[in-house]
Order: structure tokens, then C-alpha cells, then sequence
């Protein structure tokens, strides 16, 4: 399929690893020129230079933290008028609800809900006036499926998908379209940290609870990050425009529902 993305424009937020590097990467094979970021400017670099080499697009690195004023002020310098914007950050820490004090909450709610609904804002009306946009937020499954440990990631993603939902409704006629991936357990450095958590409250090792975690799917495994980039790009393809609003599980099945 030709996706019809040949020579679009995209920012990708948090994509020098695991699935913000897949998304650019599968976008850059369509011929996507991407604008990536990531705090630590040596492992973004070398990211942008694996995906020149495999795609001949153009990538612009810009390290910085998405999550503060500057970082995205700096990313939207380098691609001020995107096609495709794909929203994603850390996650917060796994931990118990009691630890989490007022700036616990304020950190969560500022990388995984309010830069995304910032970086929206800023190229939104862009989209609207070329009448071509692609946004897809990444987020996670637990925001259908509460993961009890990752309670700041839950409520957080949760404001953000509550949001989006009412945005992408009204900015769907002009051809932009604001959906949201999210993933189960994909093989990424992230997963080794949240399967760190539960190993240490279950005893078991961390290879123990990633196959647990493989079980619990009917796919029987985790995910490949290529299979999350795939996804991505499909959903910005210029054949998407009429899925809005949605809320794509991608987690081999484990999320157990008729609808949902
Ligand atoms: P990952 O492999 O740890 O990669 C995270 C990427 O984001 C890195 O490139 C990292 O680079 C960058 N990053 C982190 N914080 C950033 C910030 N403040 N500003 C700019 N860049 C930042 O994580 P992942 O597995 O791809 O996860 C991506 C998102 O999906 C996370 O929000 C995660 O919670 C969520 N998720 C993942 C899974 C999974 O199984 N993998 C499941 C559910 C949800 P630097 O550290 O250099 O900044």
C-alpha cells in the first residue's frame, strides 16, 4: 500500500529509543522527513543517523526535554509547521499511591498529558489551514486496563485521552486526524523498568514477569517496536483521515473485550 505520505513533514517526541524510534523510523521508510527528539543528544544523534542511513530521508535531532517549555520550544523551531505529530515522553515511576506527593502528580500530568495537549495546540491550526494532519499520541493500555502499580501513568494518560477525544471531533472535517496507539508490553528499555517493579514486589526475576507478561497475551509474546511504528504510520497515512478519535490497543489480545 502506498501510504501517501512521500514528502511530508513529521515531529516525533521521544524518539531516540523503543517506540518513538520505530514510529520515526517506519514514517522515514514512507518518505517522512522527521524532526526527532530526546534528552540525551549522543543516542539521539546515533538514532538519526541509523534512520539517514536505512531511509535517505532527511532527519533533524533536537536534543531537550519535551516535557519543559523549552524542549518544545526548541523541537517547534526545528519543524514549526509538522504534518504529523507524534506525541510521547517517559513514563512516570512505577511506585505506591502514598508516595506520590503534589510535584509527583504535577511531573506526571506535565509529560503525559499537558505536553502533549501543548504541542497539539501549537501545530493544530497549522494542520487545519493545509488541510492535512496526522496526531497520534502515544500512551498506553492502561489507559483501558489500569496497571495498579503505574497509578500516576493511569490518570495522567487518562486526562489526555479524555481531551483528545473531544479534539480530534472537532477538528476531524478538515482532514486532521488525532488518534491515540497504545501499547501493551513492547520489548523496549521501558519494559525492562516497569517488569523491575513487579519483580521486586512478586520475588520473581525480571525475565520471569516479561514472560509472564508474554503469557498473559493471546499472542504469546511481547511486542516488536516495528510492529508499534507500523501502526503509526498507518494511522497517519493519507487514508486515516476517517479514524478519529479512536483508541488503538496493540498488546497481542490481552486487553479481553467484545468492544471496548
Ligand atoms: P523507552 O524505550 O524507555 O524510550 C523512551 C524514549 O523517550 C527515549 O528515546 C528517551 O530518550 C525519550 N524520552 C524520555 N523522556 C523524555 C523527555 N522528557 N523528553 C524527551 N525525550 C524523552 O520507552 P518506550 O518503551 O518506547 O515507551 C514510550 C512510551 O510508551 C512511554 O511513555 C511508556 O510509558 C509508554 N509505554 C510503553 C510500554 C512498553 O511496553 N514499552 C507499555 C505501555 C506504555 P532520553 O532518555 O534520552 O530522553
Amino acid at each position: 500500500m502506498d501510504t501517501g505520505l512521500s514528502g511530508r513533514r513529521a515531529l516525533v517526541c521521544a524518539a531516540s529509543k523503543g517506540l518513538g524510534r520505530a514510529c520515526a523510523m517506519a514514517l522515514a521508510r514512507e518518505g517522512v522527513a522527521v524532526t526527532i527528539t530526546a534528552r540525551t543528544a549522543e543516542a539521539l544523534e546515533k538514532t538519526a543517523a541509523e534512520i539517514r542511513a536505512e531511509t535517505g530521508v532527511a532527519v533533524t535531532a533536537v536534543a531537550g526535554d519535551i516535557t519543559t517549555e523549552a524542549g518544545r520550544a526548541a523541537a517547534l523551531a526545528a519543524c514549526p509547521d509538522p504534518d504529523i505529530l507524534v506525541n510521547n515522553a517517559g513514563g512516570p515511576p512505577p511506585g505506591d499511591f502514598r508516595d506520590w506527593d503534589r510535584d509527583a502528580w504535577l511531573r506526571a500530568l506535565d509529560a503525559n498529558m499537558l505536553t502533549p495537549i501543548f504541542l497539539i495546540k501549537s501545530v493544530v491550526d497549522g494542520m487545519i489551514a493545509r488541510k492535512f494532519g496526522r496526531i497520534v499520541n502515544i500512551t498506553s493500555a492502561s489507559v483501558k486496563s489500569p496497571i495498579p502499580n503505574i497509578g500516576l501513568s493511569n490518570g495522567a494518560r487518562a486526562g489526555l485521552t479524555g481531551f483528545v477525544g473531544g479534539l480530534a471531533r472537532q477538528v476531524a472535517r478538515h482532514n486532521v486526524a488525532i488518534n491515540n496507539l497504545l501499547p501493551g508490553p513492547f520489548a523496549t528499555d521501558r519494559l525492562a523498568i516497569t517488569m523491575a517493579s513487579a519483580a521486586k514486589a512478586s520475588g520473581r526475576t525480571v525475565e520471569q514477569e516479561i514472560a509472564e507478561r508474554a503469557k498473559a497475551a493471546p499472542a504469546g509474546r511481547v511486542g516488536d517496536p516495528a510492529e508499534f511504528g507500523a501502526a503509526c504510520a498507518f494511522l497517519c497515512s493519507a487514508h486515516s483521515g476517517f479514524i478519529v478519535g479512536q483508541n488503538l490497543v496493540l498488546d497481542g489480545g490481552a486487553f479481553n473485550a467484545t468492544m471496548g
